[in-house]
């Protein structure tokens, strides 16, 4: 597939979207009063409590989010999440910044969110508290109706970010011929998502020579990309492109 001049304008950063406290969750989770149909047994009120993982699982659960087993298929990435970290993704998003203001509203955060979001996706993450066990919500967001290109490489940059922020990079390291050297090259979160966005875009099938980020406000994110594709042209070994 040969994509001449992709314009891919984008300066997203994963951003911790704000703290949330559960307690008034809590002190409903506890029922006050003993089912009746547990009432003759001496277990019944353990039986009853929720934990506060568990209330913090529902709580997730509840807000869309899954655990376990993800897949980030366009990377070739599949992982197994802590019991307390949560992910979701959204991928038909109309307008990104109104979303994020609108997942804030629905996880009780007031203050609308301070960078305007301008691009194809965003990634970041909510933290959740619950008798000092503590709950992390992963999202993701991609617009919709983007061509192939920019979706593919949206969804591979936004992993990214999240594999980040979970910290499994070893995952797409190891995918790497010298991937030390691919390592010392990587200094922040934007560097690796940049890196993990062009992984996605090879492992489609595109030829990266023919694939460029036009950023005409910010020209070094333009040489930061094209070093950093560079990288993923030359380094990736060929097994994890199918
Ligand atoms: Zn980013």
């Amino acid at each position: 597939m040969n994509v001449a001049n992709m314009a891919l304008e984008r300066i997203l950063k994963g951003v911790l979207l704000g703290v949330l406290c559960l307690q008034v969750s809590l002190s409903r989770g506890i029922p006050s009063r003993i089912p009746e149909s547990y009432s003759h047994s001496a277990d019944a009120y353990i039986q009853a409590k929720i934990s506060p993982e568990k209330l913090l699982e529902s709580y997730f659960v509840s807000k869309g989010f899954i655990t376990g087993n993800i897949k980030i298929p366009e990377l070739g990435v599949e992982l197994t999440l802590q019991k307390n970290q949560f992910y979701k993704k959204e991928k038909e998003v109309t307008d990104i910044f109104k979303r994020i203001n609108e997942i804030r509203n629905q996880f009780g955060l007031s203050t609308p969110y301070p960078d305007y979001a301008k691009g194809y996706g965003w990634c970041g993450v909510l933290y959740a508290e619950c008798s000092e066990k503590k709950g992390f919500g992963y999202i993701i967001l991609v617009k919709k109706n983007l061509n192939e290109a920019n979706k593919t490489h949206a969804s591979g940059h936004e992993g990214g970010h999240f594999l980040w922020y979970i910290g499994k990079q070893e995952l797409i390291y190891q995918k790497f011929k010298k991937s030390d050297f691919i390592k010392s090259q990587i200094q922040k979160n934007e560097d690796f998502a940049i890196l993990c966005g062009w992984i996605a875009m090879k492992k489609a099938g595109y030829f990266l020579n023919d694939c460029i980020i036009i950023n005409s406000k910010n020209p070094e994110i333009e040489k930061k990309s094209d070093r950093i594709k560079n990288l993923v042209r030359d380094y990736l070994r060929d097994k994890n492109l199918r």
